[in-house]
């Protein structure tokens, strides 16, 4: 069994969607960032990767990169799935927490869960995503930005 962490925090800004695993958040900013500025994408992928000791995300997708400008991320995720699979890993579950004030998301949270679930090829049962406030306090919390911190867990596939 293998543990991996992801982190991940975009500024929030005028004149970008907020979208949030896959989901378009209904806000009045959104996510600055070379692509799709995905953060729940971002980290999960960062966890995955690093369950599996390949790096992360920007490392796979540079920012510098032509290629991944406005890219969406949950392709980029499920991108990083098949890389853990390849590797010899099952995913075992994936467990998010979004840090951030306004908007509240919990209506848009099963979606979430659906588009993550579909993206990396596990029932909607091994995918957890949360939402947090910070109360007012830090970037979160003042609406400057958003974060997300996440986990995965990966199985070794026995016959490999
Ligand atoms: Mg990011």
């Amino acid at each position: 069994m293998r543990v991996g962490h992801g982190f991940d925090a975009h500024r929030l800004v005028e004149g970008r969607a907020l979208i949030l695993g896959g989901v378009n958040v209904p806000f009045e900013r959104g996510a600055l960032g070379h692509s799709d500025a995905d953060v729940l994408a971002h980290a999960l992928a960062d966890a995955l990767l690093g369950a599996a000791a390949l790096g992360d995300l920007g490392g796979r997708f540079p920012d510098t990169d032509p290629r991944w400008k406005d890219a969406d991320s949950m392709e980029l995720l499920a991108a990083c799935a098949r890389d853990v699979a390849e590797a010899g890993f099952d995913i075992t579950n994936v467990d998010a927490t979004i840090v951030v004030d306004r908007p509240k998301l919990g209506p848009l949270i099963a979606r979430m869960r659906e588009n993550i679930a579909d993206r990396l090829a596990i029932p909607p049962a091994c995918v957890s995503v949360k939402a947090k406030t910070s109360e007012g306090m830090g970037y979160t919390g003042d609406g400057s930005g958003i974060a997300v911190f996440a986990v995965a867990s990966l199985a070794k596939i026995a016959s490999r």
